[in-house]
């Protein structure tokens, strides 16, 4: 999954540089910090960004399904791709963590991202609802591809955002553990 969506540029967004950790070698970051290396203007080493940041891009980078307006520091969702050991009987090659990044309720209970949902379960694409853990903490994630959803999905979106407000309810309450980094020597946290 290398191409990109023709038309979507990062412009001022730097979630991927705040939100998750990045644990590689030849760089580190906590999850939740902001990079060292941001400023108003983008990343401060552009041109010798490490490898990790050369490659990555956001779901709303790479999946034409995924709304064309929903930029993640402008929609309040992050969309993570999971790709490699999918369960066959799922109908993709990928699967789809929305991390909520803004406001989570009033992101999950948007038609769009309700719509979003139904799409994704309706078509049986691997999707799960994340939340980001405190700083340093490992974030959580929870599947939306259950009976009950899949139920729901068929009946309105009401019944849809129901379960999101449960399933949002159990996330908030979850128990972060912290992110165990690997590797030391570049941490560029704030
Ligand atoms: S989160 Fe996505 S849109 Fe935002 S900077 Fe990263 S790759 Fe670009
Ligand atoms: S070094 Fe990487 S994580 Fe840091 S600001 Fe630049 S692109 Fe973002």
């Amino acid at each position: 999954m290398n191409a990109l969506v023709p038309g979507r540029e990062c412009g001022n967004c730097n979630i991927c540089c705040i939100v998750p950790a990045i644990d590689k070698p030849d760089i580190q970051k906590i999850s939740g910090a902001v990079c060292r290396n941001c400023t108003a203007r983008g990343c401060a080493i552009y041109e010798a960004r490490p490898d990790v940041c050369r490659t990555y891009y956001c779901g709303w980078r790479r999946l034409e399904l995924i709304d064309a307006d929903w930029r993640p520091d402008l929609s309040g969702v992050f969309v993570e791709l999971e790709v490699g050991n999918i369960p066959p009987q799922y109908n993709a090659n990928f699967g789809l963590i929305l991390v909520l990044v803004g406001n989570p309720l009033r992101t999950i209970r948007e038609p769009r991202f309700i719509d979003f949902v139904t799409r994704c379960v309706a078509n049986n694409i691997m999707v799960s609802l994340g939340f980001p853990g405190p700083h340093g903490k490992q974030s959580a994630q929870l599947p939306l591809n259950n009976k009950a959803m899949l139920e729901a999905t068929r009946r309105s979106r009401a019944e849809v955002r129901l379960i999101l407000e449960k399933t949002l309810k159990r996330l908030s309450g979850h128990n972060f553990i912290p992110y165990d980094m690997v590797h030391g020597g570049q941490d560029f946290s704030t």
